[in-house]
This record gives C-alpha cells, structure tokens and sequence, in this order.
C-alpha cells in the first residue's frame, strides 16, 4: 500500500513543541514506510488565521529537519470545492439550518437530562416551513447542521456498520491496531457550516484527506472522539476511511498541553535559545 500522511497545522499562531512532535511522528511514520508525508494549511478561519505566521512555521519544520512535498495545499484556496461538498449532503436533506443562538443552545443543554455535555442534540420538531422563510427574509444568521437522525434514515444498516482502523499508541486509548466502532451519536447534531460560510473543520479535512490520497491520518488524541464524524461524512460521500493513528499529546512540565499562547514553548523561541533539534527528537522520543 502507498503510504501516504500529513501534518496538517491552523497558521493562526506559532509552532510549538506539541505541534512539532505531531510534525515528526508524522514525517518519521512516511520515512518508515518509504512513503510521502505533505504539509496542508488548515486556514478555513480566515479570522484566526495569518499568512505571517506561514514562514515562521517553515523554518521551524525546516529546523526540525522535516521535508514535504510541494506544492502545500493551503484550504482558504479552495472554499469553492468545500461548498460543493456541503450542497452534496444539502441536495440529500442531511442538513437543517439551526437558528439557534450559542447561549440559547447551553441554556438547553443545561435544562436537559444529567450526562448530555455540551452536545446538541437536534430540534426536537422541525422548524415549520413557514417560519423558516420567515427567518431567511428577515436576514437572521444561522448554522447548517448535519441531521444524525437523518443520517441514520439515509443510511440504514450501514450506520450502525461504520469501523476505522485505529493504529495508534496513545495513551488514553490502547495500544496496537484495532477496530473501533465509530458512533458519531455522543457528537451530536455537528454545525458543518454557516448562512455565509460554506465549510468546516469537518467537510475540508475529509475532502482533502480524500482528494491527496492520504492512507494514513496521524494526529493527536485530541481529535479521536471527532473520527466518528469523520468516518460518517466519508460513508455520505462514498469517500476512503484512511488508517489513523492518534498519538499522545506531548505535556508541560506541570502536566497541561502546550498552547499556542505558551511563548516559551514555541519552535522559534527554543531555536533563538539554542535549543538543538536533536535535543527536540530526545523530547520525542522519551
Ligand atoms: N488543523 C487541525 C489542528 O490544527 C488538525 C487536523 C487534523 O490533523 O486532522 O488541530
């Protein structure tokens, strides 16, 4: 099998070691396999996103002694193929427009029964016809989500059916290879895009995952509970489920995740220091 990875960061900050160990456990997993290993651009939030912090990452990468195939996918090129994605699952009926504010949405939540988290579960009734219209015309904002219930219609068996292979060793979730049943239901009804935004993390990450052939999706653990959702979305398109590989999270030395706002932490403070990378890939390696 080609194996095919990627390390796939939001430029909305700078690089730090969390990131940098998900870049190496990714570009190390291609090197071992003889594979190819890309470097994709998650910049949908063109707000939280800037191009000033693209080669910063670079150098940092370049620092690390990673190399990536050219050309980088950057996703804030490519709005006009996510919304064709999104009119696909629209066109089919899985998705309802949710008018919903976010407090009025906790303010549910904190209302329903013990155990719900901060998940929504669906309208209960749908909108009436007319007073959707009613809420288009007066120009008021909303979400499209995606039906779980309808999904579960449109699909049948093959609901319940969904599996991904998961590979990785991290720390919460078992070692080895395994199947894992994915049941997007603890997810909720998932917001895959807005009345003037035609994608989400969700729809660009499947779609391109898909579309540049990646076999294997190597990331932290942060995102296994999301790869439910993922697998759904590539059964709805009849898109490849790729292998994953979710890693542990690399932690401080009081036991937090590394953050973006952590300077100290960050690649391009540790290089200015004089820090070496291989002390970096001794981190890594502990
Ligand atoms: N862009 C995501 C992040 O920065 C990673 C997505 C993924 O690897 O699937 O957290």
């Amino acid at each position: 099998m080609n194996f095919v990875t990627r390390f796939a960061p939001t430029p909305s900050g700078y690089l730090h070691l969390g990131h940098a160990f998900s870049a190496w456990t990714a570009w190390r997993a291609a090197c071992d396999h003889d594979g190819r290993f890309l470097l994709r651009l998650e910049d949908i939030d063109t707000i939280r996103s800037k191009r000033e912090f693209e080669p910063v990452m670079f150098d940092d990468l370049i620092w690390l002694g990673l190399d990536w195939e050219e050309p980088v996918r950057r996703q804030s090129d490519h709005f006009d193929e996510y919304a064709v994605v999104l009119e696909r699952l629209k066109a089919r009926g899985l998705l309802y427009r949710c008018f919903k504010t976010r407090s009025e949405i906790l303010d549910e939540i904190a209302r329903a029964p013990h155990g719900v988290g901060e998940v929504y579960r669906g309208p209960g009734a749908a909108m009436s016809a007319d007073e959707e219209a009613a809420r288009i015309a007066a120009d008021e904002p909303y979400a499209w989500r995606l039906s779980l219930d309808r999904c579960r219609d449109h699909l049948g068996a093959r609901f319940g059916a969904m599996r991904f292979v998961e590979e990785g060793a991290s720390t919460v979730k078992g070692q080895g290879a395994r199947e894992v049943v994915a049941d997007p239901t603890p997810l909720g009804d998932v917001v895959l895009g807005r009345k003037d935004v035609g994608t989400s993390y969700h729809i660009a990450v499947v779609h391109d995952d898909a579309l540049q052939g990646v076999s294997h999706v190597i990331r932290g653990e942060d995102l296994f509970e999301l790869t439910p959702l993922h697998v759904l979305l590539q059964t709805l398109l009849g898109l490849p489920t790729p292998i994953y590989r979710h890693h542990r999270l690399l932690l401080d030395e009081t036991g937090k995740r590394f953050a973006k706002r952590d300077q100290a932490a960050t690649l391009q403070a540790m290089r200015e220091s004089g820090e070496t990378s291989e002390g970096l890939r001794s981190i890594f390696l502990r």
